[in-house]
C-alpha cells in the first residue's frame, strides 16, 4: 500500500515519527467517491452493514474494521447443525416486511425472501403448577425467515456491495478525533485515518472501556453507559425426532430478562429437521450459561423438558448447539434491557464531536433499542445526518 502525504503528516503528528505505529491500514481508494471524503465504520453488524450500504448508494468512499474474522456481529448464523440455517442472535424481524425493502432502499431490486407470519389460532403452552396448558396463541407480529436468517438476508442484498471494503480481525483500541481528521489505531498497532468515522461496535465494548476516545468520551455518553443494564444472553437449539412442543411455550418476561422455548423450525420446509429453539436473555440465561455447553447442557434442558412432556424428550433427542453471547469476544453481552431507560440509546445515538457518528441498535436516537431493524434505522439516521 502507498500512503499518502495526508496519511503520514496525520500520523506522524499524533503519535511521533518512530512512535509506537506498526503500520498504516491499507486503503482501498476509489478514485470516484465523491467529494475525495473518507469514511471509516467500525464493526460490521447490521449497523456497520447497513451504513456502509448507505454510504455506497452515495458514492461516499468507506471503509469498514471489523474485529472479529466475519461480518455479522448478532446476526450470527450456523449452517452446520440441521437442513436449514440456524440463527445464533437477532432471529425475528419484529415489524412490517416492508422494512427489508426500505433496508435495500432500491426501487430496482426485487425482494424474494420468504418470511413466516404466526397464525393466531396456532396454540400456545402456559406452564401451570407443571402442568402444559395450551391456549390459543394470539397475534404476534414477528415474522420468520423461511430458510434463511437475517444475515442470509445482508449477504443477499447487501454484503455483494460492500464485501471488497471489508477489513477483518481488526480491532480498533484509541480513537483520535481531536485534529482535521480521525486517527484509529488497532490491536497490531496499525493506524487508520479518515475523515470522519462511523462508530457500531457494540455498547458492552464501550461500557467496559475497550476504546479509548482522545478526547474523551462526552459527559452524556459516559453517564448513558453508567446506567446501561445491558442483558446477557444465550440460545440453543434441540433438534428431536419429533415434534411435541406447541410454536410458543412458556413465554416469561420481566425486568430480570426474558426466557422463551419456541418452535425453532417454525415456517421451515415440514420435511425439514424438528428443531425446538430455547432464547433467553438477563437473569433467565445464568443456568445455561452456567453449565459445560456440551453433555450438561443437554441434560439440564432435558431436565426441564421431560416433566412437562412425559419423557418424550429424552426419548427423541437427537442433537443440540447453543450460543452464549456473554463468550463472544467482541459482543460479551446480548443487548440493552428492554427495561432501561428510555434516553440512553438516544444519548448514546448523539455525534461525539463533529468527526464521529453513532449507528448501533443501542445508539438510536429514538424510544426504541435493541433488534436490527432499529440498528439499520440508526444507521440510516447516521448518515443522513453526515450529508444533509
Ligand atoms: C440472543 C439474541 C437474540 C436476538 N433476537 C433478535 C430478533 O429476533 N430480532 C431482532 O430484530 N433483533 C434481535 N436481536 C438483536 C439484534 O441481533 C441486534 O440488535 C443487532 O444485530 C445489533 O446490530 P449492531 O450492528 O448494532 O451490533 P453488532 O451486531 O454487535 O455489530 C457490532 C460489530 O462491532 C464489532 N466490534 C466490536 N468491537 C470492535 C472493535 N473494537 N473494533 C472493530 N469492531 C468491533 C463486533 O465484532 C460486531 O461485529 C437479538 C440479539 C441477541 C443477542
Amino acid at each position: 500500500m502507498t500512503i499518502s502525504r495526508r496519511d503520514f503528516l496525520a500520523v506522524a503528528g499524533l503519535l511521533g515519527v518512530g512512535g509506537m505505529a506498526t503500520g498504516c491500514g491499507e486503503w482501498f481508494t476509489d478514485e470516484d467517491a465523491i467529494g475525495g471524503e473518507r469514511v471509516i465504520i467500525v464493526g460490521a453488524g447490521a449497523a456497520g452493514m447497513a451504513t456502509a450500504h448507505l454510504l455506497a448508494q452515495r458514492g461516499v468512499d468507506f471503509q469498514m474494521l471489523e474485529a472479529a474474522s466475519t461480518h455479522g456481529g448478532r446476526i450470527k448464523r450456523t449452517n452446520n447443525f440441521v437442513d436449514f440455517p440456524i440463527p445464533l442472535g437477532g432471529e425475528w424481524l419484529h415489524v412490517e416486511e416492508a422494512t427489508l425493502a426500505r433496508i435495500v432502499n432500491d426501487d430496482t431490486v426485487e425482494i424474494t425472501q420468504a418470511m413466516a407470519a404466526y397464525d393466531p389460532d396456532d396454540l400456545a403452552g402456559v406452564v401451570e403448577d407443571g402442568v402444559v396448558a395450551y391456549r390459543r396463541a394470539g397475534s404476534w407480529p414477528d415474522l420468520k425467515f423461511v430458510g434463511a436468517t437475517w444475515l442470509d438476508f445482508f449477504d443477499e442484498y447487501i454484503v455483494p456491495g460492500i464485501a471488497d471494503r471489508m477489513v477483518f480481525d481488526t480491532q480498533i483500541l484509541r480513537i483520535e478525533h481531536g485534529g482535521d481528521e480521525v486517527v484509529l489505531t488497532d490491536a497490531n498497532n496499525t493506524v487508520w485515518v479518515a475523515d470522519r468515522i462511523v462508530f457500531t461496535a457494540p455498547m458492552k465494548v464501550l461500557q467496559d472501556g475497550d476504546i479509548e476516545f482522545e478526547p474523551g468520551l462526552p459527559a452524556s455518553h459516559l453517564d448513558a453507559l453508567e446506567r446501561a443494564d445491558i442483558w446477557t444472553g444465550m440460545k440453543v437449539f434441540i433438534e428431536f425426532t419429533e415434534q411435541f412442543w406447541p410454536v410458543w411455550l412458556t413465554a416469561k418476561l420481566d425486568r430480570g430478562g426474558q426466557h422463551l422455548w419456541y418452535d425453532a423450525s417454525h415456517g421451515q420446509d415440514p420435511d425439514a429437521a424438528r428443531v425446538l429453539g430455547l432464547f433467553t436473555v438477563g437473569d433467565m440465561s445464568a443456568p445455561y450459561q452456567a453449565v459445560d455447553p456440551g453433555d450438561e447442557l443437554r441434560d439440564l434442558v432435558l431436565a426441564e423438558l421431560d416433566p412437562l412432556f412425559d419423557g418424550i424428550p429424552s426419548q427423541t433427542y437427537v442433537q443440540h448447539i447453543s450460543q452464549n453471547w456473554a463468550n463472544e469476544p467482541f459482543v460479551r453481552a446480548a443487548y440493552l434491557a428492554d427495561y432501561a431507560d428510555s434516553d440512553i440509546s438516544q444519548d448514546l445515538g448523539k455525534n461525539i464531536g463533529p468527526r464521529v457518528f453513532m449507528a448501533g441498535c443501542s445508539y438510536t436516537r429514538e424510544y426504541d433499542w435493541s433488534s436490527v431493524h432499529t440498528a439499520v434505522r440508526s444507521a440510516r439516521d447516521c448518515v443522513d445526518e453526515m450529508y444533509r
